[in-house]
């Protein structure tokens, strides 16, 4: 789950890192009134979107010469033209893909004299299983293309959680970042508290971009990207409040709903499959017969005929879906009532694509004769081999 840059910073600030003040707003008029708080003279409107890129994104409506998503302001009625200007409108960034995202929320913040910016990152290190820090002086930039072209600018350490944060791991940071004296020792601080607030919010990333050292000689957040892991949201019923689902894919969200593990992919070939591991499988089968997936969907253990319904719904109303492929493994969860899920969801959706079932495991009997006494054209499958190449087959025929 990821959230707005605003709602970071107040939670990074409760935690002690230094940020600008600022408030968040979502009219012209709660623009204005934010900018009337703060001290001014320069204040900056940021576009508050689910991407980066803001600064040198464009917006849809306006000109190329228009401003992008973060624009500087010396007075309240720059605020307010900022505002106006911004509010309703779609700003395309290199993270939003070419349809851009529509900006509902602005955040407006102090204006802070920058001498210098840094890149910090918090993120699980695949690799080591770790909290790792990664910090660069190349700043404000695009941290994939400083890794692309000067990777040795790019400085990884991580944590070893029996020891947790130790100073030393606070000195690298300073280190890496080029800090000395007083500027190294508010690095150490920054640092420590960045892993807390990582640590306590079960976060999967905390990205500063930039960190900035103002010309007043003070280290300040001015950008920060903050996402938590999903699995243990439950732990923190408070931050939930702070999910924005205008931001999410409305497929994700709805799968979210049902408990569902979804993944809209680019292909057309709709897949809905138990388990993880058997979802990887089924994908790299129907990319070996020449196909792609449109999606990853592992449904669980335990589904009931609810979720099945539901996931089948969720394939179809993709519209790139051109043919579906049931691959199940009844274990726990068990063939017939797969089945009558199928059945029931197929009915109520009014299938139009070719739909490819294998079924395997406990009452496998049972679920196959309630597909084929149901009357709808489902294609059954034996094997996984077998599946993929009906499914692919038929596809093909649509396409043909
Ligand atoms: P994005 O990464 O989405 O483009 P940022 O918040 O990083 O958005 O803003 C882009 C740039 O705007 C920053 O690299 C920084 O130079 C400048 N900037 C952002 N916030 C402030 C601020 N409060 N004061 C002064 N400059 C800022
Ligand atoms: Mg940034």
């Amino acid at each position: 789950m990821d959230i707005h840059e605003y709602q970071a910073k107040d939670l990074l600030a409760k935690f002690g890192v230094p940020v600008p003040a600022g408030y968040a707003a979502m009219s012209v008029d709660e623009a204005v009134a934010a900018a009337g708080k703060l001290p001014g003279p320069l204040y900056v409107v940021k576009a508050q979107i689910h991407a980066g890129g803001r600064g040198k994104g464009k917006f849809k409506e306006l000109g190329p010469d228009a401003k992008g998503g973060v624009r500087l302001a010396r007075s309240l009625d720059e605020v307010r033209a900022h505002a106006a200007e911004m509010l309703g409108n779609t700003l395309v960034t290199v993270q939003t893909g070419p349809h851009g995202k529509q900006v509902n929320r602005l955040y407006v913040t102090d204006g802070v004299d920058i001498a210098k910016e840094f890149y910090l990152a918090l993120l699980v290190d695949r690799k080591t299983g770790r909290i790792a820090f990664v910090a660069s002086t190349e700043g404000g930039m695009n941290i994939e293309d400083v890794a692309h072209q000067t990777p040795e600018k790019i400085h990884t350490f991580d944590v070893d959680p029996a020891t947790g944060l130790m100073p030393h791991h606070g000195r690298a940071v300073a280190k890496a970042l080029g800090l000395t004296g007083d500027l190294a020792k508010q690095a150490q601080t920054v640092a420590a508290k960045l892993y807390d607030a990582f640590l306590g919010t079960d976060a999967s990333q905390i990205e500063i971009n930039p960190l900035a050292v103002t010309e007043d000689g003070k280290l300040m957040v001015l950008d920060a990207k903050v996402g938590f892991d999903s699995n243990a949201m439950f732990r923190h019923r408070d931050l939930e409040e702070l999910r924005d689902v205008t931001e999410e894919d409305p497929m994700e969200l709805e799968a979210s709903k049902y408990d569902l593990a979804y993944i809209k992919l680019d292909g057309n070939i709709g897949c809905m499959v138990n388990g993880a591991g058997l979802a990887m499988a089924t994908m790299d089968i129907i990319k070996l017969n020449g196909a792609f997936p449109a999606n990853f969907l592992d449904v669980g253990g335990g589904a009931s005929k609810e979720k099945v319904t539901a996931a089948f719904k969720i394939i179809l109303s993709d519209p790139a879906v051109k043919g579906i492929l049931v691959n199940i493994f009844g274990g726990i969860m068990r063939c017939d009532i797969i089945a009558e899920g199928i059945v029931a969801a197929a009915k109520e959706v009014d299938l139009k694509v070719p739909l490819v079932v294998r079924l395997e495991g406990t009452n496998v009997e049972e679920g196959k004769r309630i597909l084929a006494e149901s009357g709808l054209a489902i294609v059954p499958a034996n094997d996984l081999g077998d599946a993929a190449r009906k499914i692919v087959a038929e596809v093909g025929k649509v396409a043909a």
